[in-house]
């Protein structure tokens, strides 16, 4: 496995690369949810290409880009075992020099949710990936549901915006509770990491309202928030219940949906969410 610090150097790689390449950005501290997205990638491609880079323009002031964790070692061990070809991790200013001055701002698709609650969130992870897509070239890249929102805003990226790749969406991978996994699980103390289940029982709560034939986006939604206010460490950023397509609320269920949901488990932002319908 080569690892790549800089972009001329993952360039001069790339160009000798003729067959399929497969994009996994992360932002490293890596677990089963990442490498279900690199197993994907190497079983779909002729070389898979991981970066590992904590992305500072989609963090917002007063938000954990300091404290985000980070085991770059591990990080490359784990890499290394499921075949990965090159693991890019370049510094700041190899990916924002002194001058940097373009961005990428999608409109309508990050109005909402995630984009309401964390302004500029989108515009600094449009921008990343659109950088990490023109230097890598990827055939196809690979991204979690987990991330339903962000998976939108880079789909409408990459067709307005004429991309010559394959968005792959990869399943949310889960702890046997429920809870998806994430790198910011680890910021839970152990009363904080049973809470947090509270955000996958809300979801799977939608999910069978909605299997019993409940139409009414709305009850919905009060169901999942008074379960979510029974949970003492828990404080509700949002729940929604959108159109899958468009991330627009709905009053009824008559199309395929989507049931997300942003919680605080003590200090932590935790997100998730599930298909309805
Ligand atoms: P991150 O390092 O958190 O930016 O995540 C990198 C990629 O891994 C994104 O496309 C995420 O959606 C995806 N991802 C993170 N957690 C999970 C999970 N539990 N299951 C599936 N994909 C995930």
């Amino acid at each position: 496995m080569h690892v790549v610090r800089t972009i001329a150097e993952l360039r001069t790689l790339r160009r000798k690369l003729s067959d399929t390449v497969g994009l996994v950005p992360t932002m490293g501290y890596l677990h089963e949810g990442h490498l279900a997205l690199v197993r994907q990638a190497r079983r779909e491609n002729a070389a898979v290409i991981v970066s590992i880079y904590v992305n500072p323009s989609q963090f917002g002031a007063g938000e954990d880009f300091g404290a985000y964790p980070r085991d770059f070692d591990r990080d490359l061990e784990l890499l290394q075992k499921e075949g990965t070809d090159i693991a890019f991790a370049p510094p700041d200013d190899e990916m924002y020099p002194p001058v940097f001055s373009s961005w990428v701002d999608v409109e309508k698709v990050t109005e909402r949710l995630e984009g309401a609650s964390r302004p500029g969130h989108f515009r600094g992870v449009a921008t990343i990936v659109a950088k990490l897509f023109n230097i890598v070239q990827p055939t196809k890249a690979y991204f979690g549901q987990k991330d339903a929102q962000q998976v939108m805003v880079i789909k409408r990226m990459a067709a307005d915006l004429n991309m010559d790749l394959e968005v792959v969406i990869v399943p949310t991978v889960r702890e046997s509770d429920g809870l998806a996994m994430s790198s910011r699980n680890t910021y839970l103390s152990p009363e904080e990491r049973q809470a947090a289940s509270i955000l996958f029982k809300a979801l799977a709560l939608a999910q069978r309202l909605t299997r019993d034939g409940e139409k009414d986006a709305e009850a919905i939604r009060r169901r999942m928030v008074a379960l979510i206010q029974k949970e003492p460490l828990a404080r509700l950023d949002y729940v929604s219940i959108a159109d899958a397509e468009t991330l627009e609320e709905l009053d009824s269920l008559d199309r395929p949906a989507v049931a997300s949901l942003a919680v605080r488990i003590g200090e932590t932002r935790l997100i998730d969410n599930l298909p309805l319908g």
